[in-house]
């Protein structure tokens, strides 16, 4: 602030007005997240003047000594923390790291399995759009007319389309994924196994579901998620990949890595080894179960019936809304989620038939199951009764309240 108002006051005003709005209306976008005054501290230091292409100890530029020791801090944690044979913290983004992991033991136009766009996967594991989908063939496995992962349906595919790599993870998955279950199917088709726990990765952290680095060749995940850090990625991987993915990271695809952002991943993941961390990811799932019940109560439907972990995917087309619009009515009372395809949805991707809600967020700002009801009956106000000024009002006066009550950076 004092710098930035008489440098640049334009920019100053936007950062304003985006911290007023994250302190009053309330986050329930499932991958965003408020991280610690320590994470943004080392994001915003003087690390961000430094070149350091390279890894600590065999770098391309002199005066790395002090960077090495944040990047080493970040490895080391992170090792750790999820038991991971070998770490680079160097991928700028969730993208990054998964690109970095496709290059590094594939070659182009080789097949790659991964969860459809539209039951839940992310662009990045085959989608025809992304660069993953251009320079691979992807194939896409989904979820059966529950809303489940069904494995045996997987293993079937996996057989028939013979991937080098398969895929796990999601972007919109409420439930529990069996990684030892994926790493089986790998074996049987002769496939590496990547999962991108992007998601879950604070919840892995926490020890509230169950760690993939045990079964898979490859974990990338963001870190800032669950997970609570700065905007960046990370990939554990077994030893025997270390010198690949190091390579297929910098110099692969990327550059100069940004350290100020990889101290800052070294603050957080010191964060997610403490107790604090683990009741918070506690409290993470239970709030996402007590919102659930609640929408379920006004007669929502939830793709799966409920959640295993921190996000909800709901069906609007009982409510005769599309996701488009839930998400524009929410966000005009204050409540921000996304819109989402929900399986066998029917509306494109632009207009969906469903929306995603995550607790990390209001769970950082210290909401317990009392505010879930609070905020599922705020919900329910603006999407069971379109068009009646009144309720939302009353929804409006409940967001109001559980921000005041709740600050963010007090
Ligand atoms: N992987 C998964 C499962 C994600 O949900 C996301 C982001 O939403 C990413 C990767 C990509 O991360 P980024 O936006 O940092 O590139």
């Amino acid at each position: 602030e004092k710098y930035l108002v008489p440098a640049d006051p334009e920019l100053a005003a936007a950062i304003r007005g985006e911290e007023k709005r994250q302190r009053e209306k309330l986050e329930l976008i499932a991958s965003e997240n408020f991280t610690s005054q320590a994470v943004m501290a080392a994001q915003g230091s003087v690390l961000t003047n430094k070149y350091a292409e390279g890894y600590p100890g065999r770098r391309y530029y002199g005066g790395c000594e002090y960077v090495d020791v944040a990047e080493d801090l970040a490895i080391n944690r992170a090792k750790e923390i999820f038991g991971a044979e070998h770490v680079n913290v160097q991928p700028h983004s969730g993208t990054q790291a998964n690109t970095a992991v496709y290059f590094s033991v594939l070659k182009p136009g080789d097949r790659i399995l991964g969860m459809g766009l539209a039951h839940g996967g992310h662009l990045t594991h085959g989608f025809s759009a992304n660069l993953s989908g251009k320079y691979f063939e992807g194939f896409a496995y989904g979820v059966n007319s529950d809303g489940f992962l069904d494995y045996d349906q997987i293993r079937k595919q996996a057989l028939e389309v013979r991937p080098r790599m398969i895929i796990a993870g999601a972007s919109a998955y409420p439930r529990v994924i069996d990684f030892e279950v994926f790493a089986e199917i790998a074996r049987e088709c002769e496939a590496c196994l990547m999962v991108d726990m992007a998601h879950i990765a604070g919840l892995v952290a926490a020890k509230i579901h169950p760690n993939p680095v045990p079964h898979a060749n490859f974990v990338t995940t963001t870190t800032h998620k669950t997970l609570r850090g700065p905007r960046g990625g990370l990939i554990l991987c077994q030893e025997q990949f270390a010198r690949k993915i190091d390579s297929a990271v910098f110099p692969g695809t990327q550059g100069g890595p940004l350290m100020h952002v990889i101290a800052a991943k070294a603050v957080c993941l010191k964060e997610a080894g403490t107790k604090e961390f683990r009741s918070y990811q506690q409290q993470v799932v239970k709030n996402a179960a007590a919102l659930g019940e609640v929408l379920k109560s006004f007669g929502f439907n939830l793709v799966s019936g409920g959640t295993d972990n921190h996000l909800l995917l709901v069906d609007l087309r009982s409510k005769n809304v599309t996701g488009q619009d839930a998400e524009l009515m929410l966000d005009d009372a204050g409540i921000t989620v996304n819109k989402n395809m929900v399986p066998g949805d029917p509306q494109t991707s632009l207009v969906t038939s469903g929306i995603r809600i995550g607790t990390p967020a209001v769970t950082t700002r210290g909401m317990k199951e009392k505010e879930m009801e609070q905020i599922g009956t705020a919900i329910n106000l603006i999407l069971s009764h379109p068009g009646d000024q009144g309720k939302l009002e009353e929804a409006r006066r409940i967001v109001d309240k559980t921000c005041a009550d709740f600050p963010i950076y007090k």
